[in-house]
């Protein structure tokens, strides 16, 4: 049943955009290997037979293979990307465990997050670390084990620890995402080198703040900093913990009067950001990227329902079932948007390439064609002028014979008028 259900999701899944895309460039790049093969086993035929090829070229075609095979690696690893940043305890470990389904980071108290931790699929079920620098596996079983793990390293803020997770444990890892958790943006950060070093190559950007206060400087700051060197980046906005203030049923009425003016408050203020602060969206556009959502709640709901027991088990907070449709409806948005941003960042550049070559290739092709035809009109010619000699010989051979003829006839009626004069006289 349950992979019925992860099946149907699957199918209609914006992810299947990138998935997809990325199936069918790699199988265009193994017909264009296969055509440079063939191509290269042709011009070294002709190398051999006339010098129709020179040395030179064939070298120079053959590289191309080389190069097909470097972009088929590149496009092996391409993935999408998604990282998330704000303050301390926002819950940003929170919001990528809920997304993964799965307790997988360490989160809350004692395990503030003190260096980039990015999260990708692997293969053969294997679950392991490999920290900066180094290429060892570290194995990890368990989010305490991982914890443990990253307390003993002496970390950087701007070093990366990669957590490599079973794929067949989530779909959104078996999809090619890959997930980043950044220290919180109040932790004395070098934005500067953390952008260089962890966002250029990021589709989506994931703000994580707290519902409970405003979005805060050090987090428009950081934004800033990335959309000046960036054109566009796409961002989301969670205003997480949106459950903290439904926990006193008793005063109920005026509660939802009060949430529906902090919503609006926060809505237009995130809304402001991002089409007013930062210019990357329409105010209109920037609606949608602006969502009210519990991690917490939404985490706890997946980890019921991995149990087979019902997300919701009574005992939750008001308001529940929207705060989950709301993170559900965040997801739906989010794989869209971060699907057709990798599709368009990693893919357009290989395609361009993937186009300069075959260019390339047909420049070579056409060029031994023009040079092959050029030698069979060259050849044509020296037929026809030998040719065009032999028939003017004929000819004058003709004439000749003809003249001949008549000079001889000439001489033949001469001598025999000359003979019957003689006898006759
Ligand atoms: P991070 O430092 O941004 O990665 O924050 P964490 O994910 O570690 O979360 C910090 C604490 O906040 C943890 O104890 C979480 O359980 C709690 N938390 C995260 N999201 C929510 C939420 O939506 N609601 C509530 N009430 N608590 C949350």
């Amino acid at each position: 049943d349950s992979q019925l259900r992860s099946d149907v999701r699957n199918d209609n899944s914006p992810l299947q955009i990138f998935v997809k895309a990325k199936k069918r460039i790699n199988d265009i790049f193994v017909d264009i290997e296969k055509y440079v093969e063939e191509t290269v086993e042709f011009m070294t035929s002709l190398q051999n037979d006339r010098n129709i090829v020179t040395v030179e070229e064939a070298i120079k075609v053959k590289a191309y293979i080389d190069k097909i095979r470097a972009i088929k690696d590149v496009l092996k690893r391409d993935h999408m990307k998604v990282a998330f940043f704000g303050r301390t305890s926002n819950g940003k470990s929170t919001v990528i465990n809920a997304m993964l389904h799965d307790k997988i980071l360490p989160s809350g108290i004692g395990h503030t997050t003190n260096c980039f931790l990015q999260v990708e699929g692997s293969d053969n079920g294997e679950s392991y670390l490999i920290t900066e620098g180094s290429t060892e596996k570290q194995p990890v079983q368990s989010v305490g084990q991982l914890g443990h793990a990253l307390c003993k390293e002496k970390l950087c803020e701007s070093h990366l620890v990669r957590i490599f997770w079973p794929k067949e444990k989530c779909l959104l890892l078996r999809d090619d995402v890959v997930f980043v958790d950044s220290p919180g943006v109040d932790v004395t950060p070098n934005l500067d080198e953390w952008i260089d070093k962890h966002c250029l190559d990021a589709d989506v950007f994931v703000l994580v703040a707290n519902a409970e206060s405003t979005i805060m400087v050090t987090e428009k700051n950081f934004f800033h900093k990335v959309s000046t060197k960036l054109s566009k980046p796409n961002i989301f906005i969670l205003n997480n913990r949106w459950d903290a203030s439904a926990s006193e049923p008793e005063y109920f009425d005026q509660l939802v009067k009060e949430q529906k003016e902090v919503r609006a408050q926060h809505q237009e203020r995130a809304v402001d950001f991002l089409s007013r602060e930062l210019k990357v969206y329409s105010p209109k556009d920037a609606e949608e990227r602006v969502f009210f959502i519990s991690a917490k709640e939404t985490l706890q709901a997946r980890m019921q329902e991995q149990r087979g027991q019902p997300a919701h088990n009574g005992a939750l907070a008001e308001g529940f079932q929207n705060r989950y449709f709301e993170f559900q409806d965040f997801e739906k948005k989010f794989e869209e948007c971060i699907s057709k941003s990798a599709v368009k960042t990693k893919f357009e550049q290989h395609s361009q390439r993937g186009k300069h070559i075959a260019m390339k290739i047909r420049q070579a092709l056409d060029e031994i064609l023009e040079r092959t035809q050029k030698m069979r009109s060259e050849q044509l010619n020296i037929k026809k002028e030998l040719h065009d000699k032999l028939n003017f010989t004929e000819q004058q051979l003709m004439l000749l014979t003809q003249e001949m003829k008549d000079k001889i006839h000439h001489m033949v009626e001469d001598v025999e008028q000359k003979v019957s004069k003689a006898l006759n006289e």
